[in-house]
Formats: C-alpha cells, sequence, structure tokens
C-alpha cells in the first residue's frame, strides 16, 4: 500500500468510528443540548461503556441481579403487587389495589432502569418485557389522561388527598417516558406521557386552592421538563413553571386531610410558606425539596430566570454548609419542628407546623437518629448535576461524588438485593431503638414497597452518563470509572477514548486518545476533587501547565493526536475529618476519608473483649491500607492503631467516672467503606470515633 493510501485507509476507519457515534442522538438523562443556559451538554447515553471495575460489576450487579429482583418483588401479592394494581386498572385481570399509594412509580423507575441497561446490553427477552409493561400501562391509562392505580382501582376520587401521591407518580412516568422514547425509539408511552401532562395541564391551570397540596412530592417538575425537551411543547415548560411558582403560595400544606387541618396557610414541610425565589433556607421534607430544587434548576437551564438560579445559589450554600452530613446524607430528622432562622429578632416559622424525614435545625446533625432516606440523596445527586450543567464549577461534582459513594451506595446490600430506607451514621446493633423506616437488616423491601431501591437502581444504571459533558470548548471529565467514551463534541467531530484507572480504591486515572480527527485543537478538562492535594497531570508522559487546584477543573488545550495519553494521579492519602464546632454531635470526633469514600467502624472488626464505645482514635493515626478484594464485594480496608479504654477504670461513680481514673491501653483497628456497612452480622457502627489529640 502506498503512503497516501495507508493515510486515506487510517483516515476513512478515523472518520468512520468517529462518525457512527454522533449519527445517533440518544440524548442524555437529561437532554439538555438545546437548553439555552446550559454551559455543559449532557452526552448520549450510548456513548459510554463501562469495561470493569467498581462501576462495571455494579451495572453487571444491577443488570442480573437488582433488575430481575425488583421486577419479581414488584409481581409479588406480599409485596403490594404493583404490575398487579396497573393490570387491574387496565382490566388486564380481576383483583384488588395492594401496597402503597405510590408503586405505580416503583413501576416506571423500573421501566426506566430497564431502558438504561437494555440501551446498553441489547437483550432481546428484555426488551420485550419492556414493551409489555408499556402495554400494560397505556391500558391502565384513563380516557381522559389520568393515569394512578392507587385511585382508579379502589373507585377513589381523584385528587382527594395529597397522601395518594397521584402527582408523584405520574412525575415519573413523564420522566420514564422521555427516556424510553429517546433510547428505544418508540413513542407509546410518549404518548401515554403527553396525555398524562395535557390531563395534569387542564385540571391544574386553574389553580384551584383545593388542589396546592397535590404536588408536594414535586417529581411532577422534572418529568414535565423533561417531557418537553423530549417533545419541543412549550406547553409541558409552562406545566413545571407554573408548579415551582405555586410553591410559597400559601395554599396547601401537603398533608392528609389538609383542608380540616388548623395549617391551611402552607407549611414548611412542602416548601409552601414563602415562594422559592425569596427562600433563604433550606426546609422540609427531603425529597420533597431535592426535587424542587432539581425542577427548578431544570426550569432556569430553560428560562434562564436569575431569581431561581440566586435562590438555589443561597440554598445549595445553606445545606452544604449547615444540613448535610459527611456521608452527603440530608435529611437529619425522622420528625421534628421548622427550624428557621430569626429574622429581624422576629421567629418566622408557623406555630404548630411538623416536619418529617426533613432538615433540622442549622449544625442539627445527630448521628444514630439520622435519617437520611436513599432518595433525599439521589434528588440532590440529580440538583447538583444540574447545578453542575448550569455552572460548570466542580464544587457540585464534589457533592455528587460524596453522596453517591457513601449515602447512596449504603442503601443497597453490596450483593444487590437488600435495601434500607435510613441511612444513619450510627448504629447500636441489636439494642438500636428503630424510628420510622429503620429496620436491623437491610430487610426492605420487607414490609412493603418502599421508593428507594427502584430511585437507586435508576442512578446506578445511568451513573455512566454522568462522567462526561461536552461545552463548545471541548470535553468535560467529571467522575473516573473504568469505560470507554465513543462519541462526539459540539461540533459533531468524533471522539473515542479510553478511560483505566482502578478508582475509586486508586487514584490513578489514564485516558487514552483512541480516535479523534488527527490534529483537532480542543480542551480537555478534568475534575481535581475537593479532596484531592496535589494531584498531577500528564500528557504523553510530559507534566502539563494545569492548574491543579483541588476543587476545580484543569484544563488541557492542544492539538489531539490518536494514541495521546492523559495521566492523572489523585493522591489517596488516608484523612481524618473535623466537623464545623457549632455540630455538637461531633465535636471532638473524628471521620475518616480516602478518596471520596467515608469509613466506618464496625464492632464485627474489633478484638475479642473492646467494647465497641471505649474506642478512640490518636489524632497522630498513622494508616496502613490494604486491599481486600473478596471481603464486602471488595473493598479498601483501613488499619490503624487505636486506644481503648481500660476496662478497669469504667464506670466507678454510677455512670460516671472522674477523668483521672480513665487508662487507655493500645489496640488494632479495621475500618471499612461506610457504603458497605450491615453486610455481615448485625454490628454496632460509628463513622465518627472520639479523637485523642
Ligand atoms: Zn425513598
Amino acid at each position: 500500500m502506498s503512503r497516501s493510501s495507508a493515510i486515506a485507509a487510517v483516515f476513512l476507519v478515523t472518520f468512520l468510528t468517529c462518525s457512527s457515534p454522533a449519527a445517533s442522538r440518544d440524548y442524555g438523562v437529561i437532554k439538555n443540548q438545546n437548553s439555552p443556559l446550559a454551559k455543559l451538554k449532557s452526552v448520549n447515553l450510548g456513548d459510554v461503556k463501562w469495561t470493569n471495575g467498581f462501576w462495571a460489576d455494579r451495572f453487571a450487579q444491577t443488570r442480573d441481579v437488582t433488575l430481575p429482583k425488583l421486577w419479581e418483588l414488584a409481581s409479588d401479592p406480599e409485596m403490594g403487587h404493583a404490575i398487579q394494581n396497573l393490570r387491574i386498572a387496565a382490566g388486564l385481570e380481576e383483583g384488588e389495589f395492594a401496597g402503597t399509594h405510590w408503586q405505580d412509580a416503583w413501576v416506571y423507575k423500573w421501566l426506566e432502569s430497564a431502558c438504561y441497561i437494555n440501551a446498553v446490553t441489547d437483550d432481546k427477552e428484555l426488551g420485550e418485557q419492556i414493551d409489555e409493561i408499556v402495554e400494560v400501562i397505556a391500558r391502565a391509562q384513563q380516557p381522559d389522561g389520568y393515569i394512578a392505580s392507587q385511585t382508579t382501582v379502589r373507585g377513589w376520587p381523584r385528587f382527594e388527598q395529597p397522601h395518594n401521591h397521584e402527582l408523584y407518580t405520574m412525575g415519573h412516568l413523564l420522566t420514564a417516558a422521555s427516556i424510553h422514547h429517546r433510547l428505544t425509539g418508540k413513542t407509546k408511552l410518549l404518548d401515554v406521557a403527553r396525555k398524562t401532562a395535557d390531563y395534569v395541564y387542564e385540571t391544574f391551570k386553574g389553580r384551584d386552592p383545593k388542589l396546592a397540596d397535590f404536588p408536594r412530592n414535586p417529581s411532577i417538575i422534572m418529568g414535565a421538563v423533561e417531557l418537553y425537551r423530549t417533545t419541543g411543547n412549550k406547553k409541558y415548560l409552562d406545566l413545571a413553571n407554573f408548579f415551582i411558582d405555586w410553591r410559597g403560595s400559601r395554599y396547601g400544606n401537603g398533608r392528609r386531610n389538609a383542608w380540616a387541618s388548623p395549617l391551611k396557610n402552607g407549611s414548611d414541610l412542602n416548601q409552601n410558606w414563602r415562594p422559592l425565589r425569596k427562600e433563604t433556607e433550606v426546609v422540609g421534607h427531603a425529597v420533597f425539596f431535592t426535587y424542587l430544587y432539581a425542577g427548578a434548576a431544570d426550569a432556569y437551564m430553560e428560562t434562564g430566570d436569575s431569581a431561581l438560579l440566586a435562590a438555589l445559589e443561597r440554598l445549595w450554600t445553606d445545606l452544604v454548609t449547615k444540613k448535610m452530613y459527611v456521608t452527603g446524607g440530608v435529611s437529619p430528622e425522622h420528625k421534628s419542628h421548622p427550624a428557621r432562622s430569626f429574622e429581624s429578632g422576629k421567629l418566622t416559622t408557623i406555630v404548630g407546623d411538623s416536619i418529617h424525614e426533613g432538615v433540622a435545625a442549622p449544625y442539627e446533625l445527630p448521628n444514630d437518629t439520622a435519617y437520611n432516606e436513599t432518595c433525599g440523596q439521589i434528588g440532590n445527586l440529580m440538583w447538583n448535576w444540574r447545578m453542575l450543567a448550569i455552572t460548570g464549577e466542580a464544587r457540585f461534582a464534589d457533592i455528587m461524588e460524596r453522596t453517591l459513594y457513601n449515602s447512596i451506595l449504603s442503601g443497597i446490600e453490596v450483593d444487590g438485593e437488600g435495601w434500607s430506607y435510613t441511612n444513619p451514621l450510627r448504629w447500636h446493633g441489636s439494642e438500636h431503638v428503630l424510628r420510622s423506616q429503620d429496620t436491623h437488616k437491610r430487610s426492605y423491601p420487607g414490609r412493603r414497597m418502599i421508593c428507594c431501591p427502584t430511585n437507586l437502581m435508576r442512578t446506578v444504571a445511568s451513573w455512566h452518563n454522568y462522567l462526561y459533558s461536552t461545552d463548545a470548548t471541548g470535553l468535560w471529565v467529571h467522575h473516573y470509572g473504568a469505560n470507554v467514551f465513543d462519541g462526539a463534541l459540539e461540533n459533531g467531530r468524533g471522539l473515542k477514548l479510553t478511560q483505566e484507572t482502578d478508582y475509586p480504591w486508586d487514584g490513578k486515572v489514564r485516558i487514552t486518545v483512541d480516535a479523534v480527527e488527527q490534529g483537532q485543537a480542543f480542551s480537555v478538562r478534568l475534575r481535581i476533587p475537593g479532596w484531592a492535594e496535589d494531584a498531577k497531570l500528564t500528557v504523553n508522559g510530559s507534566v502539563v501547565q494545569a492548574d491543579c487546584k483541588p476543587g476545580s477543573y484543569a484544563s488541557i488545550g492542544r492539538r489531539w493526536t490518536a494514541g495521546d495519553v492523559i495521566e492523572l494521579d489523585l493522591p489517596m492519602s488516608v484523612r481524618m475529618i473535623v466537623a464545623d464546632t457549632r455540630i455538637e454531635q461531633t465535636r471532638n470526633q473524628v471521620a475518616v476519608m480516602r478518596g471520596p469514600i467515608v469509613y466506618c467502624l464496625e464492632s464485627s472488626d474489633l478484638p475479642d473483649g473492646v467494647a465497641f464505645e471505649d474506642i478512640s482514635l490518636p489524632g497522630n493515626a498513622e494508616w496502613k491500607v490494604r486491599h481486600e478484594p473478596d471481603l464486602l464485594g471488595g473493598v479498601t480496608v483501613l488499619r490503624t492503631n487505636a486506644l481503648a479504654i481500660d476496662k478497669n477504670a469504667r464506670h466507678d461513680i454510677g455512670g460516671y467516672r472522674h477523668v483521672s481514673g480513665v487508662q487507655w491501653r493500645p489496640i488494632e483497628i479495621s475500618m471499612i467503606p461506610y457504603y458497605a456497612w450491615n453486610n455481615r452480622e448485625e454490628p454496632k457502627m460509628t463513622v465518627w470515633l472520639p479523637v485523642r489529640w
């Protein structure tokens, strides 16, 4: 072959390799390519495939274990038979409704997850299963567009009780239908979603105050924006904005029997005391507020309403600096009262209001009674993803990472088929006093179908879509995990690269440019996590002049050639973390982190004869790091010398002892990632340990 024909052949191969992904546009979890205020655009869901390691394992487990398990549970009469409810509503079988009011959303989130997975695996049987359930959903829809088996099967009136979750389940339908259409090209479910959204629009457009309680768990906002992005019909964006604007109208408090309640005029529970644009503090139920803020960020991307963005910035700072756990958990309280700050010397909260499953007062972050419903953290991840798209600022990706690796993954057993609703940071073993939704083992689903398992599944099943974005200048790399990206830049030019890494256990990331239009100039930005001091960045072995400041994006602008290699080294030293001293529950204690992972101590890892509560860490602890592939699905374990209170000095005056009577003896302890806690025999567990400086 002559040199010119060889070059032509290489060009042809490169051209074909690079052009094929751009030809198919399935878009991302959020389709923001045309959103005027999105600085960063999602890549296509089909552009990224896991290759090996932490996330490839979890994706495979989701496909092989979790997806079939959650389908099986959705059909289980003991669990509430979510599929049967829809089949009965569709007239396909006889029977009674069973289970919780929000189970239709279980099916919609299962369907959304199945679409993400099948876009990668292309499993014919799974494709048929998706088609079958779409058919059932279509038939379950009422002629006017309403769809909610929890009311229709029972013959209950529509919109009688907010707790019936009708708008919540329909909101998830809009999201699932948008994803289903983009990934399969089919229109049946999208037609159902349009009809649903049209119905909701007609029902709520008159702003009847008696309906103000119903959008309390506002998945409908994100769903309506996504339907607008998918169909181009602006009516659906108006619908989303309508629900945002209605918040804070002081109509509705989101409760059962709201109209019989003395609290007719709004509540902090559902963020309905003050309009969102004027809100200064995060209040109320964690799923309600994170879904509201995520939906509002979606709306901002389309409308550019600067008052909305300013409010979201204020609320983000309030949450992250005063109301969030080190694990990323965002709901400290099972039940509480509103705890607004004093404004102009006057408490602005509502007397008699009560909150559940939400934030508490600033800096009030109890460990053993923490609620931290997994869905709240998923809502927070979705909100931060949208804020990242709007701003391109690494602090939002940092929160996503902290939340995902700690207080989201903690919601699923390492075997992929057991769940917990709550994610406390301290557990007293079999003696732990259970509060609402706590369970001794990861036994959910066990009593009834809950929202978290399918929400967690769709997050893991689509996590590959959160790794990269594009802007007019090039590619952004937000998160790390071994994968192949085969997509295109915003100018339509193809780009293929391979990311090799053992993240989150190792901070070395190697990105090889496999195919690119020869000599094309663009930037690659890599996130330097906020925890990563002294990160090193090279291209083809040479140190690049890029600012590797923690909590920023290091930008490499150059002309790229196939075969170029970027190497990023994020040092993963073990870090002992102290909290803001205004958080009383963690004062004079430390948490331990390595990379993005928060660690915990379980009683099962203590030597015999040592009481769990007696352990302290020395302030100068030295750590040994070892990866144990056979432990808890493969985890990196930390070992160190700790201190235990000598038994002889315990409790010499009732429950108390004079400080001079306390003696210490050295012991060795090992700590495991917090997300893997409670996977062996039920242990005592703590994230925070007392420290002896
Ligand atoms: Zn949940």
